[in-house]
């Protein structure tokens, strides 16, 4: 029996995300969510996909990510689908922050994992908790491949002229301060799909790939590579997001610590956590923030409006970036779903080649789909991501037994 399936995990500071696939025919047999790891009133969330049962739901203290990863393991083998099965080829990992070392997904050896330690000092919101999920999977299956998979890795292909602040030389590289991306996988998966949706082959299209989610950000690709993107050393840089700022005046945070008397912490969860649309409106989640713009909200409408405003700036910049854009695919939880924001964010760019045709914008699928009018010169594309289909494939390429 060949060994085709992979299992996904994604692990932060106190959730772990997996999803188990089956690589012959790409398709899902398990999803699933551990959430408040550490609390009294942690959560395991289980979905399989194959056979009749529905979704499993089980409130209870989990102590840490090993606790976690049992419990998984546990809800997996009651569906046969254990992680003890010849059939698991792989652990693929999505990991936030690869450096410049890591510019491809890569199997996991001791000195690998030292390495993405080595890189806690600029991600320490992120690689501790991927670190823990490595060490964890390990320990439950040490004989199987495991491979991370670089939440940056795709940026690296950033020209120095993209990827470096205008500071002083010597202080950027001892403190390793450069711009590094975030989101790799995703802006990878949905520029080739684009490319797909457009009957072209990668190389041949230049892209503007907006991921909207809580988290958002833009890239620039040329021919299947990245140029630019908007996050930078950390994932705060760029566009208005659901709780963190993007761009502003880094002598904000000057200001705020000499004249408003805030600590560097203070500033820093202010900016990344208290900020973006609800700082700005109370609400993070545009589903909301369209209802009470509908009703007239002004708090609401001006955030909507700070938020389209940067979102159209990266679009401008971008297109200069590229010279000549294809297309410009929106992706993600808002990206996929809003409409009025796809609208507002190409409105009046006609002179650019940039329009939305408003039925098409208002069709509602999971598939990848134009809603630029025919005779628009840039086609504008809805893209569904799928990181963990994506960290899947880029797994079993490097491990895959393909007997
Ligand atoms: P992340 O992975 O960054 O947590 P997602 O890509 O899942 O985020 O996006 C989540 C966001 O998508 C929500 O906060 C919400 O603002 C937005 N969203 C989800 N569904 C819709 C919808 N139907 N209409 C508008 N926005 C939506």
């Amino acid at each position: 029996m060949s060994a085709t399936r992979v299992l996904v995990l994604n692990s932060g500071s106190s959730s772990v995300k997996y999803q188990l696939l089956d690589m012959s025919d790409s398709s899902r047999l398990a999803v699933g969510l551990v959430e408040r790891i550490g609390e009294e009133t942690s959560r395991l969330k289980h979905t399989p996909l194959t056979g009749g049962g529905g979704e499993r739901e089980r409130e209870e203290p989990i102590a840490d990510h090993e606790a976690a990863l049992k419990a998984v393991a546990a809800e997996l083998a009651a569906d046969g689908l254990g992680l003890d099965s010849p059939e698991l080829a792989a652990i693929g990992h999505r990991v936030v922050h690869g450096g410049l070392k890591f510019t491809a997904p890569t199997v996991i050896t001791d000195d690998v994992l030292a390495e993405i330690e080595r890189l806690v000092p600029v991600a320490p919101l992120h690689n501790p908790a991927n670190i823990t999920g490595i060490r964890t999977a390990q320990a439950l299956r040490p004989d199987l491949p495991q491979v991370a998979v670089f939440d940056t890795a795709f940026h690296t292909t950033m020209p120095e002229a993209a990827a470096r602040y205008a500071i002083d030389v010597a202080t950027a590289d001892e403190h390793r301060v450069r711009r590094y991306g975030f989101h790799g996988t995703s802006h990878a998966y949905v520029s080739r799909e684009t490319a797909k949706l457009l009957g072209k082959a990668p190389a041949d299209v230049n892209v503007i790939v907006l991921h909207l989610g809580n988290g958002a950000s833009a890239s620039a690709v040329r021919g299947g590579r990245c140029v630019e993107t908007s996050m930078g050393l950390t994932p705060l840089e760029g566009l208005v997001m659901g709780t963190r700022s993007g761009d502003v005046d880094p002598a904000v945070v000057f200001h705020l610590a000499r004249v408003g008397g805030m600590s560097i912490d203070e500033v820093d969860t202010l900016l990344n956590k208290k900020s973006g649309l609800v700082g700005l409106c109370g609400d993070n989640d545009m589903r909301e923030i369209r209802r009470r713009v509908d009703e007239g909200d002004e708090a609401a409408s001006l955030a909507f409006d700070i938020y389209i405003h940067r979102l159209k700036k990266y679009i401008g910049a971008y297109y200069a970036v590229l010279g000549r854009v294809d297309a410009i695919a929106f992706t993600a939880g808002v990206g996929e779903n809003a409409a009025p924001v796809r609208e507002a964010a190409v409105a009046g760019l006609e002179e650019l080649g940039l329009a939305v045709d408003g039925e098409l914008n208002a069709v509602r699928s999971d598939e990848a789909r134009l809603i630029s009018p025919e005779y628009a010169r840039v086609a504008v594309a809805v893209v569904p991501t799928d990181e963990e289909l994506e960290i899947a494939q880029q797994t079993y390429a490097l491990v895959g037994n393909p007997s």
